[in-house]
């Protein structure tokens, strides 16, 4: 299926939009394949460093109107736009199963969590609203005003192709900046839908723009002036890299990186809820998400039959494409995706790790030959081993063992990351006592994915994040705004005179 502002070009390739136009790029362009079946199913230009310039100039003289319309009127673009995407639910979920391979259900349930921070943008008239202090001198007040920063700049990683820009460009924009959304090379076809309907839904033209490619054509936005904020999210080595060059040029940066998240489970906990939220958080998404556990540690005398339940519910996933509801685990996302897992699964056996169940060895249910590993579990991994330390971004469990809650909260943080991480416990001083040590942004308790709504601030710690203010909630807001303190003074003659100390 292709979006439909592709149709209308009558060609396979995905458009750029500069200024409120689409049209296609004059760059080079990549093949991209269905990864449930290899088959080719669009191009994707690299766009020219002249036509990242134009997208920015372009956002820059849209913001000058843009940044004058009314908050309650910004709202309404948003407003009108989460009608269009109910509307058109379905059909961006297909395209997102199509590019990105995850089944349909978690294509549906990713774009909810999108829409839900566009209802987060709606509340942008009060988000905005700032501090009053009457008379802090004699006929003086002042006020703080938030004020938009000017052209903002997402760049979102492969995993969440609604998702993820939708925690972006929404918020930016009912801010009242203009913006350049740069979408993941591997999966621009639904970011490009979804800038479609917000024009559609009334957006003025240029205040959001769509470039496509990956390293030239970020630098390119990352040297321009007028760029004044730079949200990204993807591994750790490039958000480093984002947050270093865009810092050091003057600008704003919120840099979300990689993670390696650990699910702790205590004796007396209820094992039947741990089993099912690990299956979920290992295997959900096929591993590809920030938010996936990567490591559970077992403590004491849990292990023995939690490995097993583990191991009965992971050989039951079915693999296979995403648009079949048979599915449990669908492809990852690309042939390059692929021999990466599987050399960590390789990795992990040279470590001398346990492999206790083996997803090379997974064929799709449905006769399909695409990108496919099957749930992976491996029992008796220590901390130091690489299959334990690095980002895998795959269906590969770990389980290590400890002693107690202190050896595991030790294990925990020892982590580079500190995106997220859970405890399953019968006990709510084990709980309190995990939420308070563990040096993760995000942390769950009894919770498999410890996922805030958009309400919340999202982002990790440590090797997870650069930055200061995180993505969504009022973190965000304030992210997207410069606050400006007014003090003014209107004597009241009459009154001036009447008091006497
Ligand atoms: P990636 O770092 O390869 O790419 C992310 C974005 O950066 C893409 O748009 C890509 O085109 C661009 N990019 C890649 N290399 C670049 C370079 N050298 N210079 C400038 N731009 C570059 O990440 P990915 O593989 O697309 O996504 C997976 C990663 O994203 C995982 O590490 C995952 O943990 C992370 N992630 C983090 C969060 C979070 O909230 N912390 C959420 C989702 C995904």
């Amino acid at each position: 299926m292709a979006t439909k502002a592709i149709q209308q070009m009558k060609v396979t390739d995905c458009p750029i939009c500069i200024g409120g136009k689409w049209r296609a790029s004059a760059g080079q362009r990549e093949t991209l394949r269905n990864p449930a079946t290899a088959e080719p199913i669009a191009t994707v230009p690299y766009c020219t460093r002249e036509e990242a310039v134009a997208a920015v100039d372009a956002a820059q003289a849209a913001f000058e109107g843009w940044r004058q319309v009314p908050a309650v009127e910004r709202a309404q673009v948003f407003f009108r736009y989460r009608e269009l995407l109910l509307k058109s639910a379905e059909e961006i979920a297909r395209l997102t199963t199509l590019e990105h391979g995850k089944t349909l259900e978690e294509s549906r349930a990713s774009l909810g969590r999108g829409i839900e921070a566009v209802e987060f943008a709606t509340s942008v008239p009060t988000l905005l609203m700032g501090d009053t202090a009457g008379d802090i001198s004699r006929g003086v007040d002042t006020v703080t005003v938030r004020q938009p920063i000017g052209v903002c700049v997402g760049i979102p990683p492969f995993n969440f192709p609604a998702m993820v820009p939708m925690w972006m460009y929404p918020l930016a924009i009912a801010c009242g900046n203009a913006f350049v959304l740069k979408p993941s090379e591997r999966v621009p076809q639904t970011a490009t839908r979804l800038i479609e309907l917000l024009y559609e839904a009334g957006l003025p033209a240029g205040v959001c723009n769509v470039v496509h490619g990956t390293k030239e054509v970020v630098e390119a936005l990352l040297e321009h002036p007028r760029v004044k904020a730079v949200s990204f999210v993807g591994s750790s080595p490039v958000a480093r890299h984002i947050y270093e060059t865009a810092g050091r040029r003057g600008k704003r940066v919120q840099a979300m990186g990689g993670a390696k998240n650990h699910l702790v489970v205590m004796p007396g906990c209820d094992l039947g809820a741990a089993v099912k939220a690990i299956v979920g958080a290992a295997y959900g998404c096929t591993g590809q998400r920030c938010l996936a556990t990567s490591v559970v540690v077992a403590v004491g005398s849990v292990a023995d039959a939690l490995v097993e339940e583990l191991k009965q519910a992971a050989s039951q996933i079915a693999v296979g494409s995403g648009d079949s509801p048979k599915t449990g685990i669908g492809p990852v996302v690309n042939a390059a995706a692929k021999e990466r897992i599987e050399k960590y699964i390789e990795q992990g056996e040279r470590e001398g790790a346990k492999l206790v169940v083996d997803g090379r060895k997974a064929r799709a249910h449905d006769g399909t030959e695409g990108y496919y590993v099957g749930a992976t579990i491996f029992d008796q991994v220590r901390p130091e081993m690489g299959i334990a330390r690095e980002e895998i971004f795959g269906p590969v469990l770990s389980v290590i063992r400890a002693k107690d809650l202190e050896e595991a909260v030790g294990v925990v943080n020892r982590s580079e990351y500190g995106n997220a991480s859970s405890i399953f416990t019968g006990s709510g001083g084990e709980g309190r006592e995990f939420a308070a040590r563990v040096e993760s942004g995000m942390v769950g308790v009894n919770i498999g994915v410890p996922a805030p709504s958009a309400f919340f601030p999202f982002a990790g710690w440590k090797g997870s994040f650069y930055g200061d203010l995180h993505a969504l909630g009022r973190d965000a807001v304030q992210f997207y705004t410069e606050t400006k303190v007014v003090t003014s003074r209107w004597p009241a003659r009459a009154r001036e005179h009447k008091i006497t100390f």
